[in-house]
């Protein structure tokens, strides 16, 4: 079972007790705003995470994963190579 849709590790966030999130694919809605773009697009794709979709790892995805305030430096990218090879 996957944490999210991009490869971030929600168990691992300090978000998750701050904003009582329930974690990305237990959630409608993210805490931050009124969608997420990269858990509608996999969603929307029928996939459990980003590593399994053809265009992986797209630009909206590298988009997310190397933002200067918000990224992971590709972690998160990484993380979804990791399942994609446990699957
Ligand atoms: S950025 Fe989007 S896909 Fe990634 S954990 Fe947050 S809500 Fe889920
Ligand atoms: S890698 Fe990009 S195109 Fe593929 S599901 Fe994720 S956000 Fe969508």
């Amino acid at each position: 079972m996957v944490e999210s849709r991009c490869g971030i590790l929600c168990s691992a966030c300090y978000h998750m007790e701050k904003m009582n999130c329930k974690g990305c694919v237990h959630i409608s809605k993210p805490f931050w705003g009124d969608a997420c773009p990269v858990k509608d697009c996999c969603e929307g794709k029928g996939l459990e995470h980003c590593g399994l979709c053809p265009d992986f790892p797209c630009a909206l995805l590298n988009e997310f994963a190397y933002d200067a305030e918000h990224g992971d430096d590709g972690k998160r990218i990484e993380q979804c190579r990791m399942w994609a090879a446990r699957a």
